[in-house]
Formats: structure tokens, sequence, C-alpha cells
């Protein structure tokens, strides 16, 4: 068994841009091999959406408390919600040896590249503007003011995109995944990350 300590992938990008989407059909790619760390969040439940699988639905109360008893790895407030990341499964997935993907905004993503800045962070961007707000629209979940707020949103999200390691088109699904894939990879081939059991292997 290998004790290699599991690399963690943060994804972020404007809402709508297709996270969830790229993210559920690289769970499916039995190429990857990876946990997808679900979040706690105090927005509504969404049609189609389960408690514990897409997200912790918690109340203020509950998720105010975790990040008082420092449960949190990072937390934001996103459009009037809270959004974050329980530690501790972070943790543990890392310790056993399992990559670990976060699928945050861009204020979260920042404070986990303070904690663990050796993860890989990936910028998800749209084509262009109008297939954002046409995303965004379609959904149909959103009223006007929620959707002009999410679209102010993208366009400070996107000017964040130099923080990051990475930046992915989503003009296509699937081709969005074979890059990510690809940057995976190839991150784990880096050196520093495979270099440990090198020397174990030569009993430096
Ligand atoms: P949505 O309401 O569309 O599910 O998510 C809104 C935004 O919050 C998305 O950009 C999503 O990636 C982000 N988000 C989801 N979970 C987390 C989290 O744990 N932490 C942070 N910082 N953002 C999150």
């Amino acid at each position: 068994m290998s004790l290699e300590k599991g690399m963690l992938i943060v994804l972020s990008g404007p809402s709508g841009v297709g996270k969830g989407t790229v993210r559920k059909a690289m769970l499916q790619d039995s190429n990857i091999k990876f946990e997808y760390s679900v979040s706690m969040t105090t927005r509504n439940i969404r049609p189609g959406e389960k408690d514990g699988v897409d997200y912790f639905f918690s109340s203020k109360e509950s998720f105010e408390a975790e990040i008082a008893n420092g449960g949190m790895l990072e937390y934001a407030k996103y459009v009037d919600n809270y959004y974050g990341t329980p530690l501790r499964r972070v943790q543990e997935t890392l310790a056993n040896g399992t990559d670990v993907f976060l699928e945050i905004e861009v204020n979260g993503a920042m404070q986990v590249r303070e904690k663990m800045p050796d993860g890989v962070f990936i910028f998800l961007t749209p084509p262009d503007l109008a297939s954002l707000r046409s995303r965004i629209t379609g959904r149909g979940s959103e009223d006007q003011t929620t959707i002009d707020k999410r679209m102010e949103k993208a366009r400070q999200e996107i000017k964040m995109m130099s923080n990051y390691d990475y930046a992915v088109v989503n003009d296509e699904v699937s081709l969005a995944v074979k890059r990510i894939e690809q940057i995976i990879k190839s991150e784990h081939l880096r050196v520093p990350r495979v270099i440990g059991s090198y020397y174990k292997m030569i009993g430096d």
C-alpha cells in the first residue's frame, strides 16, 4: 500500500460555468480516482439535490458554530449564504493517500492556497459571458435579481484567474474533463511528489 499523501485539487470558476457537471463527469471516469469533498452550505436545497451528496445543508447557527470550532478548512459568504469545506474529512482522505477534489469559489480557494500551498489550483472559465448568462438563466432556479448578482460576481471572479495554476475553458464538458485529467496526471509526476519514494528505494 502506498503511503504517499493524496493531492489536493481545487476547482474554481464563476457560478454557472459548469463546475458541477465537469466534476460529476470526472467522478464517472474510472481513469482518475479522487474523493469529492462535500461542502456545507446555508443556502436552500434545489430540486434534485440531496443532503450529504451535493452539500450538507445547514442552518446559519450550526455553520457559524462549525467555524468557531475550527472545523472549516475555508469558508466564504457567497450571494448571502455561507459555503465551506469541512476540514477533518479532507485531512483524513489526503493522509490515506487519496486525492481530494474541492469545487469552491475564489475567496475560499485563496484561503486554501494559504493553508495548503502544494495543492493544484484550476480555474474553469466560460468561453464568453453570454454563454455563462444563458447557463445561469437556463437553470431556472434563480430570480432576475439573483441572476444579475451572480453575473456581477462572475466578472469579479474571472479577474481572480491570475491566482490559479491552470485555466481550463469549458467549451465542451468532455474536453474540459480531458484537460483537467491531463493536469492531474502531470501534477502527480512532479519531482517533489515522487522523489520521496525514490529516496526510500535507493536507501537515502
Ligand atoms: P451554488 O449555490 O451554485 O451551488 O454555489 C455557489 C458557489 O459557491 C459556487 O461557485 C460554488 O463553487 C461555491 N462553493 C460551493 N461549495 C463551496 C465551499 O465549500 N466553499 C466555498 N468557498 N465555495 C463553495
